[in-house]
């Protein structure tokens, strides 16, 4: 097996380099593609007529245009607080927090008897889930709807852990990277990352021998 992981560090800082033909280093940046795909062609030409060749990409990639720090708004909205005096991270959850974000954009209602500062009865999360609900699909960024889809946990996952999965998951729309962390003071923000991952992928099975008698 073999893992290629420079193509998502090269997407991660220099998308731009990819999306735009004057960047200084876009030739590099397509070099590095074309030096893979040598790779490839040589494992490829080695395939014998038992082998197979699979090839997968976990994600893809697309130019990010803010990153989108959804416990700000959580915060801002007043339904997650943290202990006075101490650093906003997960440890430091105040009682009457309803609801916290993991990266990337999931979220948990803080339900009695899950987590330590349980603030949310039974009877009261679907009112809470309603409430997320609205706010994420009103938020906007510069103008423009920053999610374009909320999964309820019911609609994606299944099975005996299906409790402790996210009660939200949250797809954002394009060019806007959601994010967990905790400690940022503004809604959104740009740091050195130009590009970001999508949910599409690519996928290629060879089987056989590939070399040619000719
Ligand atoms: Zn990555």
């Amino acid at each position: 097996m073999l893992v290629f992981t420079g193509t998502d560090r090269l997407m991660h800082f220099l998308w731009s380099a990819y999306a735009d033909d004057n960047h200084q280093y876009h030739k590099q940046f397509v070099d590095h593609f074309r030096k893979i795909d040598v790779v490839i062609g040589e494992i490829a030409a080695d395939l014998g007529e038992d082998d197979t060749l699979v090839m997968m990409s976990d994600h893809g990639f697309e130019g990010l245009e803010t990153e989108f720090f959804v416990n700000r708004l959580l915060m801002d909205n007043g339904l997650l607080k943290f202990n006075p005096g101490t650093d906003a991270n997960l440890t430091n959850i105040a009682f009457g927090t309803k609801a916290f974000a993991l990266d990337p954009g999931r979220i948990f209602v803080n339900e009695k008897g899950k987590y330590p500062e349980d603030s949310v009865a039974p009877e009261d999360k679907e009112a809470v889930v309603e409430e997320l609900i609205a706010i994420f699909s009103e938020v906007e960024v510069d103008g423009k709807k920053a999610i374009k889809h909320i999964y309820r946990k019911e609609e994606i996952y299944s099975g005996p852990y299906v409790d402790e999965a996210a009660d939200l998951v949250l797809i954002a729309e394009s060019g806007v990277n959601l994010k967990g962390t905790m400690a940022s003071t503004q809604l959104t923000g740009k740091g050195p990352f130009t590009g970001k991952h999508t949910l599409d992928d690519a996928f290629l099975l060879v089987k056989g021998d590939t070399r040619r008698s000719d």
